[in-house]
């Protein structure tokens, strides 16, 4: 029997590697995937291909690193896989910068160049290009796709991709980025199914999950992002901080002898709903939680949404519909309640039945603004991506030849 023709996609974090497989040939579902988490704390694999489930634990797997757990996943992929032959590799990799406005088959040049960029983005970039490396060294080497975070926010306007800093500064790189790009690629691509009025006019997708962030999507295109320079920027999330004074930074470097490490730690890992509620950065946590800093740091989160909803309601001069989306999004009416009634003003309306029955369409008769719930889809997107570049790279060579 001949091998169905698969693409790999792969997100790579600093503690854990997911992946999933794309038929090559169509736009059909995923045809499975899994994770291996806790590298270099506990780490296991569990994976779900083809109706069976499997999963691992390495007990004596503290110290491995990364390498040993590519090495691990295509073996697996080699053995399990009999019927499929993986034919190229999607990535998300976090940060393309200016120069990459769209996805890109990786070469020997491009892979530089995305070095260049990892001191933009520290905690990812050096795990996503690990893999890029790890699966070009294999002894057939496949074609790869780098998918970036920020791509989709090149549309943003020249001017409201600067700071209030010394124009020098944007050309040295210090600039809003904007990330959480495939989310909002995939969302713009789903709404018209959903709002046609809103799809073509001004619309707030709300990415809620452990990071969190807003897109302002004019037309389908991104006009403005609460993430900026780097992923902390925007909303409170799980565990950054969002939106907060430079000042604090010079105050804490200067006063308390904070070093880059330790603020790092601080504001990356330490604040938000953790830092906050001293109770968890998981939302299910504080939702179901009697403490009084708990409630407060839900509070605190639900504010921040509404408030930057009305910033990029102001970019847009207008809004005509709120999209949430991730797992805070999807998955919890509470928020999605306490978001739309905090934009009452706005002429936000939830229907609580339709809320709590998770949508997709979640606004009132009456609500002058579109309210909906809708799944986002990276994985989808960076294996569409994928198939696009490589039907692309095909008719290429097939030219070539003619
Ligand atoms: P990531 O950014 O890691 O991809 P997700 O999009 O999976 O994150 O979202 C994780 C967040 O979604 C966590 O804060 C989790 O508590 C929250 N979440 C998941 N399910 C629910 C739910 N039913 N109610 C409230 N929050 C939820």
């Amino acid at each position: 029997m001949p091998k169905t023709d698969t693409i790999l996609v792969v997100n790579a974090g600093s503690s854990s590697i997911k992946f999933s497989l794309y038929p090559a040939a169509d736009t059909a579902p995923s045809l499975g995937g899994g994770i291996i988490e806790g590298i270099a704390v506990h780490p296991s694999f569990k994976a779900g291909v083809g109706g069976e489930t499997f999963s691992k634990n390495w007990p004596e797997g503290r110290g491995f690193d990364h390498e040993h757990f590519y090495a691990f996943l295509l073996d697996w992929l080699e053995e399990h896989l009999a019927d499929n032959r993986i034919v190229a590799a999607g990535h998300r990799v976090v940060h393309g910068g200016t120069a990459f406005a769209a996805p890109v088959l990786v070469d020997d040049e491009v892979l530089e160049a995305l070095q260049q960029l990892v001191p933009l983005a520290p905690l990812h970039q050096p795990h996503n290009l690990a893999t890029i490396r790890a699966l070009g060294q294999r002894a057939t080497p496949i074609p790869q796709v780098a998918c970036f975070d920020t791509a989709f926010h090149r549309s943003i306007p020249a001017r409201d991709q600067l700071y209030g800093l010394p124009l020098a500064c944007a050309e040295a790189g210090l600039r809003r980025y904007g990330f959480h790009g495939l989310s909002y690629e995939f969302i713009a691509g789903a709404l018209p199914q959903y709002d046609r009025t809103a799809s073509a006019g001004r619309t707030v997708v709300a990415h809620l999950g452990n990071g969190a962030s807003l897109c302002a999507l004019v037309n389908g295109q991104s006009r403005a992002c609460t993430m900026g320079f780097s992923t902390l920027d925007g909303l409170i999330m799980g565990t950054r901080c969002g939106s907060l004074d430079p000042g604090v930074l010079i105050y804490l470097l200067r006063e308390k002898g904070l070093d880059a490490a330790a603020l790092e730690k601080l504001l990356y890992k330490q604040s938000g709903l953790l830092g906050l509620s001293g109770v968890s950065a998981d939302m299910r946590d504080l939702l179901a939680s009697d403490s009084p800093e708990a409630a407060q740091a839900v509070e605190m989160f639900c504010d921040s949404v509404a408030r930057q909803t009305a910033q990029l309601a102001a970019a847009m001069g207008g809004l005509d519909a709120v999209v949430f989306t991730a797992g805070i999004g999807e998955r919890s009416a509470e928020i999605r309640a306490a978001v739309a009634e905090r934009l009452a003003w706005l002429g936000a309306e939830i229907d609580p039945a339709a809320n709590a029955g998770g949508g997709p369409r979640v606004a009132s008769a009456r609500s002058r603004i579109g309210l909906w719930v809708i799944p986002t889809d990276e994985e989808s997107m960076i294996a569409r991506h994928t198939r696009a570049l490589l039907a692309g790279a095909s008719a290429t060579r097939a030219a070539g030849r003619a």
